[in-house]
């Protein structure tokens, strides 16, 4: 899938201190590669490679907390900038109802969605009416009366025999005289775009002059999505999309494409066929979830806004070399203790609930504290040096900070622990560096 190959890249950049611009070429031929496997508009991903290719090579890079980082960051970025950036409200009127025409092929989740759309607004105390338009499709009506009950909103519906823009009129006639702030009106779908269609459509916009014209599509058409937007919106002028069937097995590629080729933003996603599978769309999000990292962007975020960054640079080094001291864990621990709870942070960290031993570690604030005092009633030689910390002095250490000997003990222990596992990671980029040297 998208996110694993992502994910795949990611974790091999992630290992790196710097990132060379072959580094950033080769992380966005498998970018490219993934988001063209994902069916993501060709175009869309030429542009998007590009940019961030732009960004990631060069300045930018070095002032981040670590390059690979810092490249995540900016594939996320830009694939939230991609995707409309903020997430995107409905329009409304100022001269209520505001009236909403839904639009999109057969299939797609027009009725469906009118009908969540209807209980999102009747919870914001909202009074909704929706207009059946859909004369065509067998039951059509029938499928929207049935969701009215079901939510207790009125269907306003003229049958069959009546043509659309003539029911919307009515019907937009009808909300004003009976005090409705909404109408929604589901209108026909084909099963392809065709000339008939799209009139029909353009007259009941003319007829209705709706404040938002949402096109629904199926996600899980792909590529074909992306065409069925543009052609609608050409047409229509759509105003924003809702992006359907998102819980099956569909690609992300529909996301990433719709709102860079008709300029729109995505509003809402399906989720489901019940009433409230309905979510607004956050870009931030989907990008997260495209990226499949979970909360490693707050991570770099809050670190950013909090560590700073020389001296991050110097306790990355510091580790890389295995020469990071009791004075360097001090330090840091203040730094981390402006983050928020240490267990949140680690668990932020991809890959940390692997680390043996990270499950149980469990440090909360306090424990943080009487590190502090520990480490504090060192002399600085001792935490340069912890092996110069004999009984006599571990007593002394434990009576300064108000711990216990064995507190003092347990610290150590994890100290050199940490040490080990730092000699560790070195030894293993040294030897990847080794390895890429070779070939
Ligand atoms: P319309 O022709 O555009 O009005 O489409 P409908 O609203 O009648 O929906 C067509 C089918 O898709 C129905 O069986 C719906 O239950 C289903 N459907 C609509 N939205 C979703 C969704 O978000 N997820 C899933 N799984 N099914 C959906
Ligand atoms: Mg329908």
């Amino acid at each position: 899938s998208l996110a694993n190959r992502l994910q795949d890249t990611f974790n091999r950049l992630r290992g790196k201190g710097k990132l060379s611009e072959s580094d950033v070429k080769e992380a966005m031929r498998e970018v490219r590669l993934a988001l063209l496997e994902a069916d993501v508009n060709f175009k869309v991903v030429k542009d998007f490679v590009e940019k961030v290719r732009e960004r990631a090579i060069g300045q930018e890079v070095l002032q981040s907390l670590t390059p690979g980082q810092h490249v995540i960051k900016i594939v996320n970025d830009e694939l939230t900038e991609l995707m409309g950036g903020s997430q995107a409200k409905l329009n409304i009127s100022n001269k209520p109802p505001t009236v909403i025409m839904m639009v999109g092929l057969q299939g797609a989740g027009k009725t469906t969605h009118t009908g969540k759309l209807a209980k999102l607004l009747q919870k914001e105390k909202k009074k909704p009416l929706l207009v059946a338009c859909d004369i065509y499709r067998p039951a059509a009506i029938k499928q929207l009366q049935v969701l009215g009950e079901q939510l207790q909103v009125p269907v306003f519906s003229l049958g069959d025999q009546v043509s659309p823009v003539e029911i919307a009129r009515k019907g937009l006639e009808h909300a004003i005289s009976y005090g409705h702030d909404y109408v929604l009106i589901d209108t026909a779908g084909r099963l392809h775009i065709d000339e008939t269609l799209m009139d029909e459509l353009r007259n009941i916009k003319e007829a209705v002059q709706p404040s938002e014209i949402l096109l629904v599509v199926d996600a899980m058409t792909g590529q074909v999505a992306v065409e069925v937007a543009e052609t609608f919106n050409n047409t229509l002028d759509v105003t924003g999309t809702i992006l359907t069937k998102l819980d099956g097995d569909t690609r992300g590629g529909a996301a990433l494409s719709i709102r860079a080729v008709t300029g729109t933003p995505i509003k809402y996603v399906g989720t489901g066929e019940k009433i409230d599978a309905i979510e607004p769309f956050h870009p931030d999000r989907m990008a997260s979830r495209i990226l499949g990292m979970g909360d490693v962007l707050t991570l770099i975020e809050k670190a950013q806004a909090s560590i700073d960054q020389d001296k991050a640079m110097d306790l990355e080094r510091k580790m890389r070399n295995a020469d990071f001291t009791l004075e360097d864990f001090l330090d840091q621990l203040s730094q981390v203790k402006n983050l928020g709870p240490l267990d949140q942070i680690l668990g932020m960290l991809p890959g940390m609930n692997k680390v043996k031993g990270m499950q149980n570690m469990n440090v909360d604030d306090k424990q943080i504290n009487r590190i502090e005092a520990i480490i504090q009633s060192m002399t600085p030689a001792e935490r340069r040096e912890p092996k110069l910390i004999d009984s006599s002095r571990r007593k002394r250490i434990a009576k300064g900070s108000g711990m216990t000997v064995q507190d003092v003990n347990r610290l150590l222990k994890q100290f050199e622990e940490m040490q080990k596992m730092m000699k560790q990671f070195s030894g293993m980029a040294k030897k990847m560096k080794g390895k890429k040297g070779k070939k």
